[in-house]
């Protein structure tokens, strides 16, 4: 019987190798580049104590509870919603940006009479995106909507993406649409959660069956040929019956058709002799130059005293990817354009013809995936792909 292979140990990668191991009772080696298991979610405690999550902040957030139950399998949750502000002109503001927001920005007396046009806009609705009150036919919600734009998104998503909004990908310019009350959670989901002993440890309880190999500080693509007389991928020269690849796949290709860009981040620590630096954990800070967002992982930590007179902040500077760089040198956010997709499709159609290989994730499949959809997505891929295996 041939071998089966899983690149990645991220969520894609891992998910799949259990199921595949757990489900089919085959033998699974999952090949990982890094150092580390977990892919982007990997997490790790310093020396005070701190779990800090290595590639940014990540929280769970769905309203799929299958999602939950499948996690509750490898890790105790718990839940957590996070609490975010937006720094403007000297001031912190609530993110997501909602009535109060509206009130801090436009002062009470204005805030009134557009609030109500507000409500009566937007029955029923909880979260509206800002495209919709930039194109709002209304010209005090507009002028709000212009506002908004101005000041946060505008330049938030220039830093983030390195590209003008108008290049951007809409779904992108949707994702932190503003609250239609005084709603203070991030996002309106109904299961908010992240794992107790974190991130990495459910990792370890998922790669933990007596089917799993894991072979770290591996690169996949070292080993990997393709046969394209017999239409087969093969590793270390041999034929393989499947090979579930999650890496970026214009890296597996050696980028025939192009490279397919990323916005990576250079993420800066700072420790201080504080109990507490930021006043909630994450400030996005969408006017300040070179750098988006802080992270303040001591508020998040589960249990940790909070008393302790030590903490650290992470902030997040953007840069373009590129593979070779000392420094942005991991695929965070594939930038999502009508000529990246193009380029993307060419991989895909080139990956087709070979009869043993699936791809899986974000970066074989160029999508931002949140963590939820990342999850469903690589159930129903095994469910796809459980029949064919032997
Ligand atoms: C900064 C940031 C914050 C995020 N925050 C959230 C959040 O709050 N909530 C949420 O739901 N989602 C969030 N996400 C999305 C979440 O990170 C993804 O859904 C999830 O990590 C995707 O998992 P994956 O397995 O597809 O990819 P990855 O985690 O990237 O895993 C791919 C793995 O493949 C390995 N690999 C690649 N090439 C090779 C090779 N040639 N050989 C061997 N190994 C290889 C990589 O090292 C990596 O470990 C965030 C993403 C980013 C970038």
């Amino acid at each position: 019987m041939n071998e089966i292979i899983v690149v990645g140990s991220g969520f894609s990668g891992s998910i799949l190798a259990r199921k595949i191991a757990e489900e089919c009772n085959r033998k699974v080696r999952v090949i990982e580049k890094r150092s580390h298991i977990g892919g982007n979610m990997y997490d790790e405690y310093d020396e005070n104590g701190i779990l800090i999550q290595k590639y940014g902040p990540h929280f769970l957030n769905t309203n799929k509870y299958f999602v939950i139950e499948f996690l509750e399998q490898y890790a105790e949750l718990f839940p957590h919603n996070p609490k975010l502000l937006s720094y403007i002109d000297d001031n912190y503001v609530r993110l997501p940006f909602n009535f109060k927001t509206l009130q801090q920005l436009v002062g009470p007396k204005k805030s009134e009479a557009l609030l109500a046009k507000m409500r009566a806009a937007f029955v029923g609705r909880d979260r509206v995106p800002i495209l919709e009150l930039v194109n709002h036919e209304d010209a005090d919600i507009k002028e709000y909507g212009n506002l908004l734009f101005d000041k946060a998104y505008r330049t938030y998503t220039a830093k983030q993406w390195g590209l003008k909004p108008e290049e951007i990908d809409k779904s992108v310019l949707d994702r932190v649409p503003m609250a239609m009350s005084y709603d203070e959670r991030y996002l309106n989901k109904d299961f908010q959660y992240l794992p107790k002993k974190g991130f990495t440890a459910l990792f370890q309880n998922m790669l933990d069956h007596p089917n799993i190999t894991v072979e770290l500080n591996t690169d996949a693509l070292e080993h990997i040929a393709f046969d394209s007389e017999n239409k087969k991928i093969k590793y270390d020269g041999e034929d393989v019956e499947l090979l579930v690849f999650t890496g970026a796949i214009d890296e597996l290709f050696a980028k025939k058709y192009g490279s397919l860009p990323y916005r990576s981040l250079d993420i800066r620590y700072q420790y201080e002799n504080k109990k507490s630096i930021l006043p909630c954990e994450i400030i996005s800070y969408p006017q300040a130059e070179g750098y988006t967002r802080s992270t303040e992982y001591k508020k998040i930590t589960y249990g940790l005293d909070q008393d302790q007179p030590i903490s650290m902040i992470a902030t997040e500077y953007p840069l373009p990817y590129d593979a070779t760089a000392e420094i942005g040198n991991i695929p965070y956010y594939p930038i999502i354009t009508e000529d990246n997709l193009k380029v993307y499709s060419q991989y895909l159609e080139e990956a087709n013809k070979y009869g043993n290989i699936v791809l899986c994730g974000r970066l074989a499949e160029y999508k931002y995936y949140n963590m939820d959809i990342c999850i469903e997505h690589a159930l129903a891929k095994f469910a796809e792909i459980k029949d064919k295996i032997k």
